[in-house]
């Protein structure tokens, strides 16, 4: 390099217009990466275009300017960080399937209700055209009643299907009301929920978050079948989910249990894998889903709060959404 121009180092359409930049700089004092430092493509030797982590500093002497330069070769760090991310993204899934293996009599049970509901409309139907003369209007009814029952079962598999489906981590906005909304009608394959109400105190402003669906479901699922764990002895008890947006940038979710709480020895490892109380538990729910929440930029925490055992997750709201809706973020 000695001698040449530094711009030999990167791709365009930098490579061109670095002098130019080089001369705004020096016009007009206001620094794009100078003191900064960011991420951007560099040049190698033999053409290839690769990441890099850039800091440029600057000296002043009697000399005139000078600029410091360093490069870090990014590849590695990127090709570690997406290997992480393909790991939890295969660990979520296996939980997700260990989950449909603790539920699957429930789920079983969830669909067979509408497919019991089925064959006795379509008896009733049968019946009801064979009387003389034949009764069309209530049989009319009976196949409306068909017609619901058999989309009320394609809803439920619809959900199961997409939940267990093995996914590549796709983010997209979302209503973070509505992804709760799922995860509770999901959870109710769970057969105690029958005793245990889950109550949703949703907060109508929330603007909205970009996540993968399926693994806040999870999430949520996680946290409610620990709630659900811990009010087992408690017929009648409910369990409640809040959603709340936090300051002007976060959205924060709650799901809260009045069971015996957590000792401050649990405490501790809550969030270690494989740490478990239970004499059938796996102890991978937590550590799981704290991965998940982080790996959305948020954090996932527990505290006990007027008694109650509160498990409680944020997560960054799309600023994009708030630009739409006028809002300055
Ligand atoms: P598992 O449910 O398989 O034990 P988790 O990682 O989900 O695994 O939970 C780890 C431990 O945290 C549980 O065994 C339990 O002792 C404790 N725990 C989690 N949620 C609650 C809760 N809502 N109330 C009381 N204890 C809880």
């Amino acid at each position: 390099m000695l001698g040449r121009n530094i711009s030999l180092l990167m791709p365009e359409p930098h490579a061109s217009r670095h002098d130019e930049y080089l001369e705004r700089y020096q016009r007009t004092g206001e620094a794009r990466i100078i003191g900064i430092g960011r991420q951007v493509q560099a040049k190698h030797a033999d053409g290839t275009v690769f990441p890099v982590e850039l800091s440029v500093g600057e000296a002043r002497s009697a000399a005139g300017r000078r600029y410091v330069g360093i490069m870090r070769d990014l590849r590695e760090k990127l090709a570690a960080e997406r290997e992480a991310a393909e790991m939890r993204e295969r660990l979520a899934h296996v939980s997700r399937l260990h989950t449909m293996g603790e539920t699957a009599s429930g789920i079983a049970h969830e669909i067979n209700q509408p497919l019991a509901a089925l064959v006795n409309y379509a008896e009733a139907a049968r019946r009801l055209l064979e009387r003389e003369p034949p009764a069309v209007e209530q049989a009319r009814q009976a196949l409306l009643r068909i017609a619901e029952q058999a989309q009320r079962a394609g809803e439920i598999i619809q959900r199961l299907r997409l939940f267990f489906k093995r996914r590549g981590g796709e983010r997209r906005p979302a209503d973070l009301n509505e992804v709760i909304r799922d995860a509770v009608a999901l959870n109710r394959s769970d057969t105690r929920c029958l005793d245990h109400p889950v109550e949703l105190v949703l907060a109508e402003d929330l603007p909205s978050v970009v996540v993968d669906e399926v693994q806040i479901q999870q999430v949520l699922i996680n946290l409610l079948r620990n709630a659900l764990d811990a009010v087992a002895d408690q017929p009648g008890a409910a369990l409640r989910i809040v959603s709340r947006r936090e300051g002007g940038d976060r959205v924060a979710v709650e799901v809260i249990d009045s069971g015996p709480g957590i000792p401050e020895d649990v405490a501790a490892h809550l969030f270690d894998p494989f740490f478990t109380t239970k004499r059938d538990g796996m102890g991978m729910g937590l550590p799981i889903s704290e991965s998940i929440v982080r790996a959305h930029g948020g954090r996932l925490v527990h505290e006990h709060r007027d008694g109650m055992t509160v498990f409680r997750f944020t997560l960054p709201a799309s600023l994009e959404d708030d630009i739409e809706r006028g809002r300055t973020p």
